[in-house]
């Protein structure tokens, strides 16, 4: 049994174990997926005024017996498939698309744990759009210019591996890189972090209004866990082009970065563009609390296949006929 961390930082609201998905094999589907979306639930932070960072852990304390392990690869599983089946009826229906944003220091897991949360998923129905430092024709641009090219349609899901928050966040800890976004100096004023998170909650507001599902990840990985993580990418050669030196250059910046990330949370975290602070200390646990997230946000839209008209069925049987009458 692996303890947690940093106990005295514990939020006594934060379940920190898998036993609340315990004696799983015994409880019909229907229950499952229940228990699987509602998982979720104690990382949600919907209104932010209160969050804490620090209430949050990195690591949860989690079984590594043989039990625990196959909960968790069955609880992922259940996961995959009850998302693939979702994502199905949201594109058949065109109505509706979602946003899943996911941001992180560096080596938290986005890239792994949107493979992993994503891959019973038609390819179909989902875009995977990653944000680097931006070009000199998105510096030419508003900050959310790039994010709002590669929006989802209706009936897909769309994901950003980082997205319009690196404003907040890189931007914020090295205020230098502002002017390298060519604004007018007085547009620069004091106010300009909550004013960015002003528009940062107004974008998301007229995004739900036109129909698209927001919903935020933060990886929650603790700086111990990420040099282990680091020294693993130095060590071995196949993970050696994962690691660039610009990263230990951001980790020694870590406590600004993690007063950004509260900031940001405390000003954009709403009920229906919520923020999800995910442990991923432990890689499995997170791919469990997202794909859970993630079916709880379906689930929420009442998602169903379009109905066909009773002229359309008679038609449709019309057309059984014939083709079992071919000759
Ligand atoms: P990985 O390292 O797993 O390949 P990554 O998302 O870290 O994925 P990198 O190319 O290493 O990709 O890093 C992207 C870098 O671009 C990050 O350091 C990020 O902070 C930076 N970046 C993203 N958006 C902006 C922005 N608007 N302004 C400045 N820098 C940005
Ligand atoms: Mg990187």
């Amino acid at each position: 049994m692996k303890k947690s961390k940093s106990p005295d930082n514990t939020n006594p609201k934060i379940i920190k174990s898998t036993s609340n998905l315990k004696n799983f094999k015994n409880l019909s589907r229907k229950e499952r997926m229940e228990r699987t979306k509602k998982f979720s639930e104690q990382y949600r932070i919907t209104e932010g005024n209160s969050f804490e960072l620090k209430k949050y852990n990195t690591d949860i304390s989690f079984d590594t017996d043989a039990e625990d392990k196959s909960l968790v690869a069955e609880t992922l599983q259940l996961g995959v498939e009850a998302l693939a089946t979702m994502q199905d009826i949201l594109y058949a229906q065109d109505k509706w698309s979602v946003l899943l944003i996911f941001q992180a220091m560096d080596a938290a897991g986005k890239d792994g744990a949107i493979k992993h949360v994503m891959s019973g998923v038609n390819p179909q129905g989902c875009q995977v759009s990653s944000f680097k430092a931006p070009s000199s024709e998105e510096l030419d641009h508003d900050f959310l210019w790039r994010c709002q090219k590669h929006l989802p349609e209706r009936g897909r899901i769309g994901i950003f591996n980082r997205s319009y928050y690196e404003e907040v966040l890189v931007v914020r800890v090295h205020e230098q890189l502002l002017q390298s976004q060519k604004l007018a100096e007085k547009l620069i004023t004091k106010n300009i972090w909550q004013e960015r998170f002003e528009d940062i909650r107004n974008f998301e507001k007229y995004l739900h209004r036109n129909g698209t599902v927001v919903i935020k990840f933060f990886l929650n990985v603790s700086k111990e866990e990420q040099k282990k993580r680091f020294i693993e990418r130095i060590e071995d050669a196949d993970k050696n082009w994962k690691f660039s030196t610009t990263d230990i250059k951001e980790r020694g910046h870590w406590e600004e970065y993690m007063n950004a990330y509260e900031d940001l949370i405390q000003n954009t975290a709403t009920k229906d563009s919520p923020w999800y602070v995910v442990p991923a200390d432990n890689k499995s646990y997170a791919r469990i609390v997202i794909a859970s997230a993630i079916i709880n946000a379906l689930d929420d839209m009442d998602l169903e296949y379009p109905k066909v008209s009773d002229e359309k069925i008679a038609e449709l049987n019309e057309v059984k006929k014939a083709l079992l009458n071919e000759k």
